[in-house]
């Protein structure tokens, strides 16, 4: 377990290439980068009023954002590290992670250590701080199923804060950080509660993940679910080091029970999922390959992975421009078929 950091932060020379910093891998600029490794260095751009005067944004590890042209402003990555227990109990363990924590070694470091809840989550690309904003999920399980609170600096006054489940207003790859207070905050920490082996039950109801287990003949364990989860996943998704992408690039459909029996009508071969008694979930990849060709169509340099319509891929050299041009043709297409705008999961800034 590593302890919290009280270095200061390392300045970056000026205009940096944040080619690195981002998993689609495009090739821009920031005219100011500061990795930010302790609260107090946070605190002193705020208060000395640094950041009044250009715009700023927060950055993970750039696996859910992509910059349309270079970066005019500040751009503070988040390199807080620091994993601590900060209650237990018979049943269960509250641990806390520096936001600037890789999320997957996370997951493993739980696992070790025989804490279950979020191994479902294993493989998801990015840092700790970025799982609150848009409440990551995979394989039946979110960030909310087991969130505690988050500790955060408020980006005007300076001050430190902290949010409970509720403040956070967590929905389908949403928060508050996504809407109403987006940028506005500098999440710092993230505490979740977790169970202890003797009282964790498995999700396995999603993707094949019990069929796998069974035909390698194996029990669920914290190590085998997350390990089959990886696995799929390698399967289906492309590697962000070989190929650029931010994953899904649009949300799923979430739509009312109304609308949705509308639709259906139309189209009664269109899978859905339930939610909840009045909202019914729409793979938006089917909606995509329902408006023709565009999975596996190359675009210049980026184009739309072959196994996955909802990823646009760079094939090397693409930009944010062309993937904003992309996704807005493909949003187009959606919606002159289904009537249905469909939504970007990615950050475009
Ligand atoms: C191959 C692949 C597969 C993926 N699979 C999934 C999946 O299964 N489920 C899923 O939910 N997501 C998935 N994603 C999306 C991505 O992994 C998550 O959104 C992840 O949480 C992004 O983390 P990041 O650190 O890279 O965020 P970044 O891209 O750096 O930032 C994302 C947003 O969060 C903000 N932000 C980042 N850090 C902070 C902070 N400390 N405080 C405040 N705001 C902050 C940024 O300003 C930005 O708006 C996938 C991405 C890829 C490339």
């Amino acid at each position: 377990m590593s302890a919290f950091p009280n270095s200061t932060s390392k300045p970056v020379p000026d205009r940096h290439c944040l080619k690195n910093y981002n998993t689609f891998g495009v090739n821009v600029l920031a005219r100011h980068f500061e990795l930010i490794n302790n609260i107090d260095t946070l605190r002193q751009l705020i208060i000395s009023r640094t950041l009044d005067t250009e715009d700023f944004c927060i950055l993970g590890e750039g696996s859910n954002t992509i910059f349309r042209t270079d970066y005019k402003g500040f751009v503070l990555k988040n390199d807080m590290k620091g994993i601590q227990v900060v209650q237990e109990n018979e049943d269960s363990v509250w641990v806390e992670a520096q936001g600037g924590e890789n999320w997957h070694e996370f997951v493993q470091h739980c696992i070790r250590n025989g804490w279950g809840g979020i191994e479902n989550l294993s493989l998801i690309p990015g840092s700790v701080g970025a799982a609150p904003v848009q409440n990551i999920g995979a394989y039946g399980v979110e960030l909310k199923d087991v969130f505690e609170s988050l500790i955060a600096v408020n980006m005007r006054s300076g001050r430190v804060e902290r949010f409970s489940l509720s403040a956070c207003r967590f929905g389908y790859r949403d928060s508050i950080f996504k809407n109403r207070l987006q940028g506005r905050y500098f999440i710092v920490s993230v505490i979740l509660k977790l169970n202890k082996a003797h009282k964790h039950e498995f999700e396995l109801s999603y993707g094949a993940v019990k069929e796998r287990l069974e035909a390698k003949g194996q029990k669920p364990s914290l190590q085998s679910v997350s390990d089959v989860i990886c696995e799929i996943r390698r399967d289906k998704l492309p590697d962000p080091r070989v190929l650029g992408n931010c994953g899904s690039f649009f949300k799923n459909v979430v739509l009312t029970k109304s609308k949705f029996e509308k639709l259906h009508k139309r189209f009664p071969e269109m899978p859905n999922y339930a939610l909840s008694e009045n909202q019914i979930k729409i793979p938006t990849a089917w909606l995509i390959e329902q408006c023709g060709e565009w999975k596996g169509r190359r675009f210049g340099n980026i184009g739309i992975y072959h196994k996955h319509a909802l990823i646009i891929v760079n094939h090397g050299g693409g930009t944010g421009r062309e993937v904003s041009w992309l996704s807005e043709k493909i949003i187009e297409s959606v919606y002159d078929k289904f009537g249905i705008e469909i939504e970007r999961e990615v950050n475009i800034i």
